[in-house]
């Protein structure tokens, strides 16, 4: 955590994403330089991930226009091309572990137009989870209003795999059915909750994305109630049984701030112009 990312944390609590305008006086700086500013600010090394986090396709050696999205979905990349960016800035990229590894069909579409235009992809999954003020997780609690919890350090108390489950208290004191409806209002999404609407929720646990999986370690942590991005089977039998309450609140839902709050740091720290695009996603 250097000075740098301090100095973004202050300009991205101003901003939300729709402020974010393009058009702007653009500077372009080396794609090396980008690369370097995101590797020092994410420290990708810390993270046993499912995929590479960084430079995922080479393009273009310098960047004046950036477009931040969720996912490098052909939806965005035809975005990038329309605005003639050069590099793409996302939070879930390419090149899954486990996936069939060839250049066909769906994919072959989506890199062949991404090549065709020389654009640069970037993409950083755990890292930008786990980021103190720029990730999923610390901007989600921010757009919550979320008081996180914090250690004598100030350091976000968390658990979980790659510490991604983060700690806090609602924005107000309330029960399971207000803070279900906070969730909806501010999110734009009805979530899907497992669990008694008049159970106070003091101490809230959450994690962006299919975090579903960490169910447990949240409720071993003490936690009233968790809050990811996606539903399984098994999660409602959990809540129902052990008596923590579950809510579901959109993967793509949950997960849009990081990758914004990126892109405005990028943008202050490196001149360059940065557009967020929110391409809607029901799951
Ligand atoms: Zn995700």
């Amino acid at each position: 955590m250097g000075k740098v990312v301090a100095k973004s944390a202050a300009a991205v609590s101003g901003a939300t994403p729709s402020a974010i305008t393009p058009n702007v006086a653009t500077s372009s700086v080396a794609t090396a330089s980008v690369l370097s500013w995101l590797t020092e600010t994410l420290e990708p090394a810390r993270f046993s991930d499912y995929c590479p986090n960084g430079l995922q396709v080479q393009g273009k050696p310098s960047i004046g226009r950036v477009l931040t999205g969720v996912t490098a979905s052909l939806a965005l990349i035809e975005a990038a091309i329309e605005r003639q960016a050069d590099a793409v800035l996302v939070h879930h990229g390419w090149f899954w572990r486990g996936e069939d590894p060839t250049i066909r069909s769906q994919k072959h579409q989506r890199l062949s137009r991404l090549l065709a235009h020389d654009i640069n992809l970037f993409a950083y999954h755990l890292p930008l989870d786990a980021h103190p003020v720029l990730g999923n997780n610390a901007q989600l609690a921010w757009h919550m209003g979320w008081a996180v919890e914090r250690d004598l350090q100030e350091n976000p108390v968390t658990a979980g795999p790659s510490d991604l489950i983060w700690f806090g208290r609602p924005s107000t004191d309330c029960n399971l059915a207000e803070f279900t409806q906070q969730i909806a209002h501010r999110l734009q999404r009805e979530p899907t909750v497992v669990g008694d609407p008049n159970q106070p929720c003091r101490r809230i646990a959450w994690c962006t994305g299919a975090a579903q999986g960490m169910f447990e370690a949240a409720i071993n942590a003490g936690a009233d109630v968790f809050v990811t991005g996606e539903i399984s089977e098994p999660s409602a039998h959990l809540a129902r049984e052990l008596g923590v309450s579950f809510i579901s609140a959109g993967h793509h839902a949950t997960e849009r701030y990081g990758v914004a709050a990126l892109g405005v740091a990028l943008q202050d720290a490196l001149g360059v112009t940065v557009e967020f695009l929110d391409i809607d996603n029901p799951a």
